[in-house]
């Protein structure tokens, strides 16, 4: 059995990346495996325990890092995500392309260890700053203080997109979806 890749999508918040996921989720051929990352931070409305992610206690979040039981974990805007370790690399030896959407400086992490060589990384850019911020607060899930922080990282990450193998603009959803999609399977084939 060939052994799956390892997927990075990241972007700044807003930028789209867990509708992008989502779309990508739907196409069976591209045998994706989505690791639920690990957050300290609340429940949104709409969100489910153990799909978009574990949410866990920062006490439970530090015990699970001390253990190593983490890929790569970052603190970002008061709170802390990571990526539980042991299901990446199970999922991997059965096939499966596992996607792992996660900030830039996770990404340094995971192509730290692995290798950037070893690492379908893809970074997700707006169409511009302004429709980022629109996107941000049509999202209406933030205080008006925690958007602003937000739109602030988003600048520091969008700075870090060289580190990436591939740069792709969310402007129309469905042709964005399939520039990735296509990505995966290049990336897949030759691998
Ligand atoms: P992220 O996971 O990067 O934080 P989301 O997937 O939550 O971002 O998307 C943020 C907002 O932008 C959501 O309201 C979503 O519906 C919207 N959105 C995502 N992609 C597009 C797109 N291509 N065009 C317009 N709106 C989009
Ligand atoms: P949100 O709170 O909007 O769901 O996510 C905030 C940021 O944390 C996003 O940039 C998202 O990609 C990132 N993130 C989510 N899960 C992880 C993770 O497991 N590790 C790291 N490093 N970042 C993550």
């Amino acid at each position: 059995m060939k052994k799956g890749l390892l997927v990075i999508l990241s972007g700044p918040s807003g930028v789209g990346k867990g509708t992008v996921r989502q779309e990508l989720m739907k196409d069976s051929s591209l045998h994706l495996w989505y690791s639920v990352s690990m957050t300290t931070r609340a429940m949104r409305p709409g969100e489910e325990n153990g799909r978009e992610y574990y949410f866990v206690t920062p006490e439970e979040f530090q015990k699970t890092l001390k253990e190593g039981g983490l890929l790569e974990h970052n603190h970002y805007v008061d709170h802390d995500y990571g990526t539980p370790k042991a299901k990446v690399e199970e999922m991997r030896q059965k096939g499966y392309n596992v996607l792992l959407e996660i900030d830039v400086n996770g990404a340094e992490q995971v192509m730290a260890a692995l290798g950037k060589e070893n690492v379908c990384s893809i970074f997700l850019l707006p169409p511009s700053f302004e429709e980022l911020a629109r996107r941000i607060k049509g999202r209406c899930t933030e205080c008006d203080k925690v958007i602003a922080e937000r739109l602030e990282q988003a600048k520091r990450e969008i700075a870090k997109q060289s580190d990436y193998r591939y740069h792709v603009v969310n402007n129309d959803l469905d042709s964005c979806a399939k520039t990735i999609a296509s990505i995966i399977r290049k990336e897949a084939a030759n691998d």
